[in-house]
């Protein structure tokens, strides 16, 4: 089944402690679409200004990504700077230029309209909410934002929440969108906004995902009912950058590749996210995404297995 995606294509300058990088081609949806490209066929919306080349359409066209929904505007492509020297599981935001994305109105190809699977993927929530009206047919919805759009466009962030399945954010910015501190107290709080499941990421320390019904039983004694995924533990992060993207796109790819989406199948999703937030953080800005096999990404879903199997 085919996903579409709408998100930042973005160029980046990061700095990690492994070193650094100038202008790269990066963004949500890229990483997004790289990532679930090796699982399903992957549609993208987006804006890019007249700095964006043939090399970079390149790279979603060796991935067979559907770019007939990537607008060219006059102006600067949107850019990314920011650095990891702190931590590794934080991105500091140094500059973030919307550029082209400032004034961009979504139109979906009609080509993309049977798409049955939708990632809003991190960019302005009120484009996030277009995206998600003009496609009312589809069967499963999920999306993700971050601190920058939580604290300043919070009421336009609460309206696309309610268009949501399934919400995928990190410890921090679930803490900071549900105003508590308390993990479990924050997803209950979360999925009263919207969403039906909420997947947490925790960085190197894998993820999380919480179901509504089950957060719903506040009553009930005991434990909130929860799934957690492990993350491999890596003898080097080179670039953190783009994991949570991966992460989303390995998730909602495999998720889209299968012909039910039971409790098991949701469970393997969460898995490969693992997975593909793995490879992204092996190099520097998309370098490993783009060079993978189907054959490397299903060894180390067994490595996660051996993880966490008690057999
Ligand atoms: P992450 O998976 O959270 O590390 O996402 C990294 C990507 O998000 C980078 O490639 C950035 O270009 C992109 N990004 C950073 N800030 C924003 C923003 N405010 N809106 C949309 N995308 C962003």
């Amino acid at each position: 089944m085919a996903i579409t995606v709408v998100g930042s294509v973005a160029y980046d300058s990061v700095e990690t402690p492994a070193g650094k990088y100038d202008r790269r081609l990066a963004g949500a949806a890229t990483y997004f679409s790289l990532a679930a490209s090796y699982f399903t066929d992957v549609r993208v919306i987006a804006v890019v200004g007249d700095d964006f080349g043939p090399d970079q359409e390149a790279v979603f066209e060796a991935h067979g990504i559907d770019t007939r929904g990537i607008e060219r505007a006059p102006g600067k492509t949107f850019f990314w700077q920011g650095s990891y020297l702190e931590s590794l599981n934080e991105a500091k935001t140094h500059r973030t230029d919307l550029n082209v994305f400032a004034g961009f109105q979504p139109k979906i190809p009609e080509a993309y309209r049977d798409s049955e699977f939708l990632f809003l993927a991190n960019i302005d929530p009120v484009l996030q909410r277009r995206v998600r009206e003009a496609m009312p047919g589809v069967r499963l919805v999920a999306g993700d934002t971050m601190n920058y759009w939580i604290k300043d466009h919070r009421a336009a962030l609460l309206e696309m929440l309610k268009g949501l399945d399934i919400l995928l954010i990190n410890d921090t910015e679930t803490r900071m969108l549900a105003g508590t501190n308390n993990p479990v107290k924050a997803a209950r709080a979360v999925l009263t906004m919207g969403p039906k499941t909420l997947v947490v990421k925790h960085g190197e320390y894998g993820a999380t995902a919480f179901f509504a019904q089950d957060a719903a039983n506040a009553s009930q004694r005991g434990p909130i009912r929860a799934f957690r995924a492990p993350a491999l533990p890596l003898d080097e992060v080179v670039d953190p950058t783009g994991a949570g993207d991966s992460f989303a796109g390995g998730f909602f790819g495999y998720l889209a590749s299968q012909r039910e989406i039971t409790p098991a199948a949701f469970r393997h999703a969460m898995f490969y996210g693992g997975v593909m937030g793995s490879f992204a953080v092996e190099r520097f800005g998309t370098e490993r995404l783009q060079g993978l096999s189907r054959r490397e990404i299903d060894d180390r879903f067994l490595l996660f297995r051996e993880l966490t199997h008690l057999e």
